[in-house]
């Protein structure tokens, strides 16, 4: 190992988006570039720049990068050693995956044990100011090609908003919401009014950490319970589905400490009989390979938050990601089978650090 570098880069977005708890107007990321002699390994980490979301931030993650995960690498001491911050641990250890991956020329969509060349296309509608607008992005993403909607909703703007869509796009698109924990299991009266509207999963509707009060408003509804922010390792993921708090698993490799652990989720979701969607977080091309990958796996039978780059991005730092017919395809190269172009990453790169042993 010659050193690990982190790039802070910003992308603008093509257009803000909106969740019940937050607007992202442009796009941070921290990117992780392990060396070696041979080979560049890459990760994302899965965070935001407020802890809004989640409690870790592109900040807080760097800094665990810089004095805890990397200095710990270099010494060859386990990271599991380390608690918590898991879309830091993700991203270095995405990273290191990803150049033991290049080096022996296996992707890693194969390592994973993935089986689909493509996976269909999702895409998620933030909130818009009124109805209309709403209305118009579904019917833009429709004209796309894209054939399940996830839609942000929040308190005032939830049934209304979806039975205007549904009426807008028909009964053959799938619809999901995501209220990013913003009820509560009070409001149950309310979203039941939510089943008639056929929605393949209703996403995190209570905070991230009621997951009894989540058991007991999936026993209310009819609409498939989904935790996202909740799902936060496998044990947590075993113990949500022995509760009976979800019928849906969203998983992301950031929050629950990187892809390997993401699988692990995957088969624990197969073999429970629950279904399980891949979660993405408004990633960059780095990212994004990595959960096409994640995706490619068989017990992903919801359709995950998998959009095509221009979705968010009107320049991203790899090669952009590209829909065909409403899918993408599985990255087939080594490792994470996109790298960063130069030149992009030079002009999104706000701050860069290089770690050595
Ligand atoms: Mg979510």
């Amino acid at each position: 190992m010659r050193a690990v570098e982190l790039f802070r880069i910003r992308l603008p977005l093509v257009e803000p988006f909106q969740t019940a708890r937050s607007a992202t107007i442009h796009k941070d990321a921290l990117l992780v570039r392990v060396v070696t002699d041979d080979v560049s390994g890459w990760g994302e980490v899965g965070a935001e720049v407020a802890p809004t979301y989640a409690p870790d931030t592109l900040d807080t993650a760097r800094l665990v990068l810089r004095d805890e995960l990397v200095p710990r690498v270099f010494a060859g001491v386990p990271l599991d050693e380390v608690r918590g911050h898991h879309p830091a641990q993700g991203a270095l250890t995405g990273a290191l995956l990803d150049a033991e991956l290049r080096a022996t020329g296996v992707s890693l969509a194969s390592h994973l044990g993935g089986t689909r060349p493509f996976v269909d296309a999702g895409v998620a509608i933030g909130r818009h100011a009124d109805i209309a607008g709403a209305v118009a992005a579904a019917a833009t993403f429709a004209d796309l090609g894209y054939r399940s909607f996830k839609l942000k909703i929040a308190p005032g703007h939830d049934v209304n908003v979806v039975e205007a869509i549904r009426a807008e796009v028909g009964a053959d698109i799938g619809l999901q919401v995501d209220a990013n924990g913003s009820y509560d299991l009070a409001d149950a009266d309310h979203l039941a009014k939510l089943d008639p509207l056929d929605l393949v999963c209703f996403e995190q509707p209570l905070a991230p950490d009621a997951r009894v009060d989540h058991a007991r408003l999936a026993a209310r509804l009819q609409t498939p319970i989904g935790l996202d922010e909740s799902i936060t390792s496998p044990r947590v993921a075993r113990d949500a589905i022995e509760l009976n708090a979800c019928e849906v698993v969203s998983i992301k490799s950031g929050l629950v400490g990187g892809i390997t652990a993401a699988g692990r989720i995957h088969d624990l979701c197969a073999s429970s009989g629950v279904a399980a969607r891949a979660g993405g977080m408004l990633e960059t091309g780095v990212g994004r390979a990595a959960l096409l990958a994640l995706a490619s796996l068989p017990g992903f039978t919801v359709i995950g938050d998998l959009s095509a780059s221009n979705r968010y991005f009107a320049h991203d730092v790899t090669e952009p990601f590209v829909l065909d017919h409403g899918r993408l395809e599985v990255p087939t190269g080594p490792g994470l089978g996109v790298t960063p172009l130069p030149a992009m990453l030079a002009r999104a790169t706000i701050a860069h650090e290089r770690l050595t042993p």
